[in-house]
């Protein structure tokens, strides 16, 4: 059950393709914005956009369309680049609610410094994307919008929690899409739906005006269909920025320049690659999850390096750890959604006690309110030392893991979900089957290392997307949209 053959993907797939017919006279901004309106609309039921900018979207194009006919001279870096943000990355003057009840009508009042700087590169901002509330979920389904269904089975979910994010890029309705990753919301819903999904280095893209869930974790990523792309639009982003002291300036690994898309810097040719152990281990994976780790092997075996199967013993530990860590993160920062400042005041309170309390019973959804509880449990005075104090100490241990491992090896292979894209409603009852599926991409939010998902094409049983996944050190994205861009081709 398919939708593409309702939409044009005869649109281009990489900025170097459309940057060129626009030289070439071929196609406009406009031309382009109105074609991926006409995709916004046949994918509707997909329920990828939460709103979108079709006016303003149309009438940049115009400006910019103006822009390069007085001096392409003047077009920046991005200049005909469509994009789409997650609904929970502030644009100024435009709506982000974290698909909750609690921010409905609640307007940026600034831009986050993506945003902004893609902007200033001369991208235009196409919509707002459906995402999991706040962040916090696996398929989507935690939204007050509903779920996104996956374009290539509607009765399939797109994953999450950037799934509107993902789905818009691989319905053709933008370009590159902004999503944000604490435990795999970018990489997973890239898997489930055919396309490449980067989550930077932490640190690497600022996360001002990023409504913060677990700010230990969060980072802004990126969905495209070219590798390409996506390098140029992190290198757009990222930077130092005086509004997050945690992002810092590199002038390593600089992906590209304009006009000419450089290649990316050539690392050493033949690299050496480690599997996780239990990126084999068929009791943990779907048949076909299983199959791509095998393709990868001998791809990457192929391509001429070395490939060995590496023991890693903290995997049963990562899930408790990541939820006990971003809970307590999640519960201290959404705090400030208190009826007071920001959004949604419940109607019926008649002092400041019920007003708090009611507003925030009404404003966040159940998994959202689960998450606060169990965030102030772990952090309380009788558990702290339990639970949380614990859990740091396991995340400690899991870096240092991993930093043993890359002293060895170059990068490492692992799934992104041990499953295919499940049926809607499928986990929306057991939560820990839902927090299970997060096994495989919680890792580099631990480690503060970038990962990326690689679309590796169709399983033979389920003939559902599969993505596989590539963890590089820290700062070392460039080594990852390379090798991409090898597998992608090969
Ligand atoms: N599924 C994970 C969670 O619910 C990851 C979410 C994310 O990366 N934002 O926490």
């Amino acid at each position: 059950m398919c939708l593409y053959n309702q939409l044009n993907m005869e649109l281009p797939t990489s900025l170097k393709e459309i940057q060129k017919k626009i030289a070439e006279n071929q196609l406009t901004c406009v031309d382009l914005v109105s074609a991926y309106l006409k995709n916004i609309r046949a994918s509707k039921n997909l329920n990828a956009y939460i709103e979108v900018f079709e006016e303003e979207a149309l009438l940049r194009a115009n400006q910019l369309d103006k822009k390069y006919q007085l001096d392409p001279e003047t077009c920046g870096a991005l200049f005909g680049l469509v994009v789409s943000i997650k609904d929970l990355i502030c644009y100024e003057g435009h709506g982000v609610t974290a698909a909750s009840k609690i921010l409905e009508n609640f307007k940026s009042i600034y831009s986050s410094t993506a945003v902004e700087r893609i902007l200033n590169a001369d991208a235009i901002i196409i919509g707002r994307t459906n995402c999991d509330q706040f962040g916090m979920g696996s398929d989507n389904s935690n939204s007050v919008y509903g779920v996104v269904k996956n374009p290539f089975d509607t009765s399939r979910v797109a994953g999450g929690s950037s799934g509107g994010s993902a789905v818009s890029v691989a319905a053709n309705t933008c370009l590159v899409a902004l999503g944000t990753d604490t435990g795999g919301s970018v990489r997973q819903p890239a898997s489930f739906t055919n396309v490449i999904g980067l989550k930077p280095t932490y640190g690497r893209v600022s996360r001002h005006g990023l409504l913060a869930y677990g700010s230990s974790f969060d980072q802004i990523g990126f969905f495209a269909h070219a590798a390409e792309d996506i390098a140029i639009v992190t290198a757009i982003a990222s930077g130092a920025d005086e509004f997050d002291a945690t992002c810092v300036e590199r002038t390593d690994n600089i992906f590209t320049t304009f006009g000419e898309l450089q290649k990316f810097p050539e690392h050493s040719k033949t690299k050496k690659i480690a599997f996780l152990k239990q990126s084999f281990d068929a009791a943990l994976l779907d048949a076909d999850v299983l199959k791509s780790m095998q393709t990868a092997r001998t791809t990457f075996e192929k391509l001429g390096h070395t490939v060995e199967v590496v023991e890693f013993n903290l995997l049963d530990y990562i899930v408790p750890a990541y939820y006990v860590l971003t809970t307590a993160e999640a519960s201290s920062n959404l705090s400030r959604y208190d009826g007071v400042r920001y959004g949604y005041r419940s109607p019926e309170s008649t002092n400041l006690e019920t007003m708090l309390k009611k507003t925030r019973t009404e404003g966040f959804s159940e998994e959202v309110k689960r998450r606060i509880l169990t965030g102030a449990f772990v952090l309380s005075a009788g558990y702290y030392d339990a639970y949380f104090s614990k859990a740091q100490r396991v995340r400690r241990l899991i870096s240092e893991n991993i930093d043993r491992i890359f002293n060895d090896f170059d990068l490492i292979i692992l799934p992104i979900s041990p499953v295919v894209p499940w049926k809607i409603g499928e986990k929306s009852d057991d939560t820990v089957k839902m927090y299970m599926a997060d096994i495989f991409t919680v890792l580099a939010n631990m480690a503060g290392v970038p990962g990326i998902s690689v679309p590796m094409g169709f399983g033979e049983e389920t003939n559902l997307p599969i993505g596989i996944q590539i963890l590089a050190k820290k700062w070392c994205e460039a080594e990852l949209l390379q090798i991409t861009e090898k597998v992608l081709s090969s």
